[in-house]
């Protein structure tokens, strides 16, 4: 309601008067007499309008108090209405903009929403905040609001505060800032304080994505004003001898205000007998790895460990930071939630998945006591050359390995590994954590058996492996291994469908056979007589090796009509061979289907081709009758399909409840398999007469694209929270689902005619973990069911060779482990000096790389730099001149860079892509699209070319790559914008769709943060 009115004039001047507000009589009768002005309806309104202004300023001025704005409330309902009326009255001290800002502070539909926040508001919390946030920045608005604090006068300070914020517009206008950061910098500051979390989800319930779609504007604009200051220099490099402090990154702490008001106590455990038994070794201080079945509550025993270590340190008041790696980008997020679960209110932990748009990484990972993250990203944060995101082995005083048993080969564990092992400075503790080490490539004894785990020893750092020994009757108590049952099937004995195919292949592989010959004797590709020998049996285990093999070596075939004609009839093999597979597991119209869609391809893609034609013919003389033969298949005479049926409709005649999970091999075979059951009339306990609801799901990895079967993360997570509510009550899935991803407890698992290592045995074994469960084999004759009983065989060695090595002497398998890791020390040492003497060897050599179609220069050898994450550019700023670019459909961030666009040669050949690196625009080349053209020696024969399939044998066999530094950045940094302006603006929109897109995924990701909770500490 609205009072300032003629007729309320008097009650005003009251109220004014009794609270010691002293109005200007002078103007008061102006007002008075614009009150009673004006004959014309318009001019009367207007002078009106003008008076309520006059009387509003004088009762609010500029410089009022809380006083002044009660006094204004009473007279004009509430204080709310009273600010609100402030943005209209002081039209010409804010822009338009600006009030629609501050106009979010007052709700439309609730008079009170400005009275809330302002009884909510503390201010010496905002002020501390604001203060730490942006120093300087609202010193004056700031100043104005202390003396209230001091007071002990909170209402006033915080009207004060809310008052005046707008007005800040100004003062960021003139110092270069977007008008309204005052908005963004309070709901910010708001955001990381305990207390005044939950206002800027008060204030606008989307503050959030408001707040990052802002924040990536601003630091897009600070992109621009980036100087190579912020690039680590000489003294960067030193290496901190100590953890850096918690308490000088608390900024980074983000705390979300859905989780304020939903916070839990943490949760409580008590360590069962045995893993008080697992834990033993960790706590005393030795680095080791635990080994324990799937279901043994290894998430508890690491929870354990990072507890006692972090309150030791802490209880010595040293500096204490724990990671924990994991081999997987949806295992951050599930091992986080663990880790809060239990650790909330203690210990602040955050995850990085490398998605997250954060505008340090550096600062999130040093806010916190424990993070969760891949090797990877902490790999490149490692060797950053960013100052501020570089990250030191030193500031971690324990390493976690979750699934350790991947710490081998090329894996990035065993790189970070072996970062450790070189690293001069202190040494964190180390842990691994896995269901089973695995018995080695080639275990022919025990004794190769034995020296595969010390090297897992060795490669971990670890001086032991901890395994339950005293308390297995304690763990039996817990972890039930369920029922095993192999069950081998044969094909049937007539079929007919297969047979027509296998026809085709036969006479397609009789007509290679006198071509290949011919070309083994020739010499014309060296081919080995086993190389030629396609088996007749399409089923034979090597078929598909052999085939492929010959197909990468012939490509090499200079003649091209002949070599057209192999490598078409080989296609033609492939196709049916993945349909014979698909036969053999599902019934015949799937495979049917599958090559209808390879072949209508074919006919679209590479019809000109008169051998593809030939080789089309073929199969159209079949087709009629495969498709008869799909219309009358009886599907039961497949054994496995029967054996299938059989066992799932038990299961839910049972238990209708049930979980079951079926392992297949490949992606497409997750999704035929789960289309099949769906639609079926053969379960009619699994369907439970609702024949149209889906009651089978299926993940597959989700790095692939969905075109390729692949599942995005979001699908991913939706077929798993359908399986955990049991709407899906059976799960197909690829060995991605083998760990990592939270498949719950299950009843029934049947592998599929797959198998994977002795490892992955385990691991399925583990996930029945429900009561009565059982795990089945179901495999076609032959050479599954054998491997899956070699698996039994090597789990039994694996485990017999541990109990071996545990009870030599401690002594013993330590100096074992210590030859181990001098052995691989050296190693590493030769393998440098052999990368240095080659490095001499090239010192001289000089390229000139050139386009592989049209020959145009690209540039020189000298000028090309390897980035972290094998990406390998050409630093020269001329070469922006030769090249076309053109925008990237799917512009995206990828690891350490953006990828913007596309680069092109005049001609139209693709030469690589534009990536944005350290916010400096460079061309990443890809290798296959150029050739190279030796120009250092003067005797070579004119036009010494080579071209080398990848980058890694250029760098081995043809000349020295640097790694990209900070020169070379300042070289490149203004390039493109000074040769193409028009590209760079164009490149800078593309990076900011894949900022954009990064952001899409965030918000695909918000349901699975809601879920993830953030700690709130008590020392805060
Ligand atoms: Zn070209």
């Amino acid at each position: 309601m609205d009072v300032l009115n003629e007729k309320n004039l008097d009650r005003i001047m009251d109220l004014c008067a009794k609270k010691d507000i002293k109005l200007d009589s002078n103007e008061i009768d102006k007002v008075k007499a614009l009150f009673n002005t004006g004959d014309d309806q318009k001019i009367r309104e207007e002078n009106i309008l003008k008076a309520k202004t006059m009387l509003f300023r004088s009762i609010l001025p500029p410089e009022a108090s809380q006083k002044h704005v009660q006094i204004a409330g009473a007279l004009i309902v509430s204080v709310d209405q009273a600010l609100k009326h402030q943005i209209n009255f002081w039209d010409n001290d804010l822009s338009d903009e600006t009030k629609n800002y501050y106009l979010r502070f007052f709700s439309p539909d609730s008079p009170i929403k400005m009275d809330i926040l302002s009884q909510t508001l503390e201010p010496r919390e905002i002020v501390d905040s604001l203060d730490k946030i942006y120093p300087t920045v609202y010193d004056n608005l700031l100043d104005r609001v202390r003396p209230y604090i001091k007071e002990n006068m909170p209402d006033e300070g915080a009207a004060m505060f809310l008052r005046l914020l707008p007005f800040e517009a100004k003062n960021a206008k003139r110092a270069g800032r977007f008008e309204n950061a005052w908005y963004y910098d309070f709901l910010e500051a708001c955001s990381k304080h305990g207390y005044t979390s939950m206002l800027p989800r008060f204030i606008d319930s989307n503050f959030k994505d408001d707040l990052l779609q802002y924040k990536l504007k601003t630091t897009r604009k600070k992109v621009e004003d980036f100087t190579m200051a912020d690039l680590m220099r000489e003294e960067d490099y030193l290496i901190p001898h100590e953890p850096r402090d918690q308490k000088n990154f608390k900024n980074f702490r983000e705390i979300s205000a859905e989780t304020l008001m939903s916070m839990a106590d943490p949760a409580l455990y008590e360590l069962r007998p045995y893993q008080n038994e697992l834990v033993s070794n960790a706590l005393s201080g030795k680095n080791t790895i635990i080994c324990a079945p799937t279901g043994s509550g290894k998430t508890v025993v690491a929870v354990d460990i990072i507890m006692k270590h972090l309150k030791s340190y802490r209880e010595e008041r040293k500096v204490a930071r724990v990671v924990m790696f994991v081999p997987t980008v949806p295992l951050v997020n599930q091992q986080t939630i663990r880790l809060v679960e239990y650790m909330r209110g203690t210990y602040w932990i955050d995850g990085l998945s490398g998605a997250e748009v954060v505008p340090t990484r550096c600062g999130v990972v040093l806010a916190a006591d424990v993070v969760v993250m891949t090797p990877q990203i902490f790999i490149n944060m490692m060797n950053s050359v960013v100052k501020g995101e570089r990250l030191y082995i030193s500031d971690f005083t324990m390493f976690i390995f979750d699934e350790c048993h991947h710490c081998d080969e090329a894996h990035p564990y065993k790189i970070l590994m072996d970062s450790v092992h070189d690293f001069k400075g202190p040494k964190p503790q180390i842990i691994g954590l896995t269901a089973s080490l695995g018995i080695g490539a080639n275990p022919r004894s025990q004794a190769a058996c034995a020296d595969h785990l010390i090297k897992m020893c060795a490669n971990l750092n670890a001086e032991c492996i901890s395994t339950v020994q005293k308390h297995e009757s304690s763990l039996l108590q817990y972890v039930q291994p369920p029922e095993d049952v192999v069950l081998s099937v044969s094909r049937p004995t007539t079929d007919e469908f297969a047979n027509l195919i296998k026809q085709n292949m036969l006479i397609i592989q009789m007509e290679m056979t006198p071509m290949l010959k011919e070309i083994q004797q020739s010499k014309a590709v060296i081919l080995r007589p086993d190389e030629i020998g396609i088996p007749k049996d399409p089923m034979s285990t090597n078929y598909q090796t052999i085939v492929g093999t010959l197909r990468s070596k012939l490509t090499s075939l200079a003649d091209a009509s002949r070599r057209h004609k192999l490598l078409r009839a080989i296609d033609h093999l492939r196709f049916y061979y993945h349909a014979l597979a698909l036969n053999d597991l599902l019934p015949s119209s799937y495979a049917f289907k599958y090559l209808e869609e390879k072949m209508s391809h074919q006919k679209q893609v590479v019809q000109k081709n008169e051998f593809n034609l030939e080789y089309m013919k073929k199969y159209e003389d079949i087709r009629e009758d495969l498709l008869k033969l799909t219309r009358h298949e009886n599907i039961e005479t497949k054994g496995i399909l029967k054996h299938l049926h059989e066992q799932l409709d038990n299961q839910y005649k049972n238990n209708n409840m049930s979980r079951t999970l079926i392992f297949v091999t490949t992606r497409a075979g997750a999704q035929l398999l789960a289309d099949y059951l769906n639609k079926t009339d053969k379960l009619p306990h699994l369907h439970n007469g609702k024949q149209k609801v889906q009651v089978v799901g299926f993940v597959t990895s989700s790095n692939q694209s969905a075109s390729a079967s692949g599942q995005s993360n979001e699908m991913q997570r939706e077929m798993l929270q359908k399986f955990d509510t049991g709407s899906i009550k059976v799960l197909v899935a690829t060995s991605v689902a083998e760990e990592g991803l939270d498949i719950s407890a299950c009843n029934l698992i049947i592998k599929y005619n797959n198998v994977g290592s002795e490892r992955s045995l385990i691991q399925r074994r583990g996930r029945a973990r429900a009561r009565d469960s059982k795990s089945v084999l179901l495999a076609v004759e032959g050479a599954v069911a054998q491997q899956e009983f070699q698996n039994m065989r090597s789990e039994a060695l694996m485990h017999k060779t541990i109990k071996e090595l545990q009870h030599e002497s401690q002594q013993h398998l330590l100096s074992k482990i210590q030859t181990k890791i001098e052995v691989q020390r050296k190693n590493r040492e030769l393998e440098e000096m052999r990368k240095a003497e080659k490095r001499r060897e090239l010192e001289d050599r000089r390229y000139l790389l050139k386009c592989c179609v049209c020959s145009a220069r690209i540039c020189e050898s000298r000028r090309i730099r390897a980035l972290a994450d094998d990406k390998y550019v050409c630093c020269d700023p001329e070469f922006w001149k030769r090249c076309n670019i053109k925008d990237d459909e799917d512009p995206k961030k990828a690891g350490v860079s953006t990828i913007c666009g596309k680069i092109y040669c005049k001609c139209g050949q693709l030469w690589g892509t534009v990536i944005r690196y350290s916010n400096v625009f460079l061309p990443a080349l890809v290798s296959n699209y150029f050739i190279m053209e030796r120009f250092d020696r003067e005797d070579l024969e004119a036009g010494h070319v080579s071209n080398k399939k990848t980058w890694r044998l250029i760098e081995q066999e043809c000349f020295n790559i640097a790694r990209l530094d900070d020169n070379n950045l300042r070289e490149m940094y203004n390039a493109l914008k000074q040769i193409a302006a028009d590209q760079y603006e164009r490149m800078e929109q593309q990076e900011q769709i894949a900022n954009q897109r990064a952001l899409d995924r965030y918000e695909e990701k918000r349901a699975a943060r809601k879920e993830r909770p953030k700690v709130i500490l008590l020392d805060d």
